[in-house]
């Protein structure tokens, strides 16, 4: 019988193992990959954007927002910062809260989390796939690809659907399923959108400053400010990803829908009419696709104009339509773009959804359906935002399991 059992080597697994051994307990990981943290090296494009100075409430997202609400209650940034300092991790502060180690390195989070287990005496068994839990009395047994492990706590930390060729899974609701839990159904999120529009070539590789509106059936605006790529698929970018959970939320519902988006956000509309009016000259044959060369990328002067029927004038007819040119910079700043769907957990950062929050002690993350079993990351119903809230989450639940147990 072993004392603790955590199944995944990841962000919450590893720090769930590293406080419960510091309390003394003899902790044994069980990895499928074969090698540790696979998703963390990833993180923040290789980064590592750990975790976010300011982990407000409304950055997190589930079903039960009273969760959200415990389970931060009492764990800060410093709590996080302070954890990471224990096993010699310095962090930086950057824009927008957004925090790193030092090193800017996340496989050196790895490496660290990696050598305090070591230390601890925590044994980490890779290549080993945990494929059934059953509970037998008071205690878990465990099968996987190599044998059979039993434990009074055992922790499941094995992530979800997201970045499958990350070893992203959702084994873990499966096994909480199994144990009579509840499911809250998941989507991609933090995900790049696909668009039907056809000739989206001849768009792709243009990537801009904007701002992306979109207006829910709930009568809301939702604006995200960033860079956006447009793609052969659809469209990318980090104003994309930051907006893409609300986008699937009102495909639940609807086939397609169109996002706004202000393709030079930093001037108004008047201010960008006065500069492009300054720089029409009434003589000239210029065609209007050269003229608006001067302010826009090319690759999105076809897809402005063409709506408009003004893809064959030249600047002299635009200098005696004054209409035409307020037209065309309306749609500079309203350049509708219709999505269809998302790339799907392949390129999704985060699944939602997961193990009802509803079932489990906020406090300790254990089960409320089951003593001794607990649950931490991603395989439960709650995600963050982009910068850095998802580890934090997983941090914090790494924490509060470890003290429990
Ligand atoms: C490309 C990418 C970039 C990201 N960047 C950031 C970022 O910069 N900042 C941020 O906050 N979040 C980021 N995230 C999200 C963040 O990585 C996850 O939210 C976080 O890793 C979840 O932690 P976890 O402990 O729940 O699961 P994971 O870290 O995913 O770990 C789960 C582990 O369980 C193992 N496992 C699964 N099933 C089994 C099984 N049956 N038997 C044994 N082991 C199993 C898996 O192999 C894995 O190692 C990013 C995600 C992706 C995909």
């Amino acid at each position: 019988m072993r004392e603790v059992i955590v199944i995944g080597a990841g962000a919450s697994g590893l720090v769930t193992a590293i406080v419960s051994a510091r309390k003394g307990k003899k902790v044994l990981i069980l990895e499928k990959n074969n090698k540790v943290g696979k998703k963390l090296l990833a993180t923040g494009n290789g980064k590592c954007n750990i975790t976010n100075q300011r982990p407000t409430l409304e950055r997190f997202h589930s079903s039960n927002p009273q969760f959200i609400k415990e389970v931060f209650e009492g764990y800060s940034y410093q709590t996080v910062k302070q954890f990471f300092k224990s096993i010699g991790l310095e962090l930086i502060e950057a824009k927008e809260g957004k925090v790193f180690p030092m090193s800017l390195q996340a496989s050196c989070v790895v490496d660290l989390l990696v050598a305090e287990c070591e230390e601890l005496g925590v044994k980490i068994e890779c290549e080993i796939e945990v494929q059934k839990i059953k509970k037998v009395k008071s205690f878990y047994e465990i099968t996987h690809n190599k044998g059979v492990e039993k434990t009074k706590a055992l922790v499941i930390s094995t992530g979800h659907l997201s970045a499958p060729q990350l070893g992203g899974v959702d084994v873990g609701v499966s096994f909480a399923k199994s144990l009579g839990h509840t499911i809250i159904k998941p989507f991609p999120t933090l995900v790049q959108l696909t668009s039907p529009i056809k000739n989206l070539e001849r768009m792709a590789g243009v990537k801009v400053e904007s701002r992306v509106t979109l207006k829910t059936k709930a009568g809301k605006t939702i604006q995200k400010q960033g860079d956006i790529l447009f793609t052969s698929y659809g469209i990318s970018g980090l104003a994309i990803l930051d907006i893409s959970r609300f986008v699937m939320v009102e495909l639940f519902t609807k086939k397609t829908l169109v996002l706004t988006i202000d393709l030079i956000p930093k001037m108004s509309q008047q201010q960008l009419l006065a500069l492009m009016r300054k720089s029409l000259v009434k003589k000239s044959s210029k065609p209007l696709t050269i003229w608006l060369q001067g302010f826009i990328n090319k690759k999105l002067i076809l897809p402005i104009l063409e709506p408009l029927n003004l893809q064959n004038e030249t600047v002299s007819s635009i200098f005696l339509n004054k209409k035409h040119l307020e037209e065309i910079v309306y749609k500079i700043k309203n350049f509708n773009f219709e999505v269809n769907g998302s790339r799907g957990y392949k390129g999704a950062e985060v699944a939602t959804g997961g193990v009802n929050t509803k079932e489990i002690n906020p406090k300790t993350m254990e089960s409320k359906k089951h003593k001794g079993l607990y649950f931490t990351g991603e395989v439960l119903d709650i995600d963050g935002d982009r910068g850095g809230f998802n580890l934090h989450f997983a941090w914090v639940c790494g924490l509060r399991a470890g003290e429990e147990i």
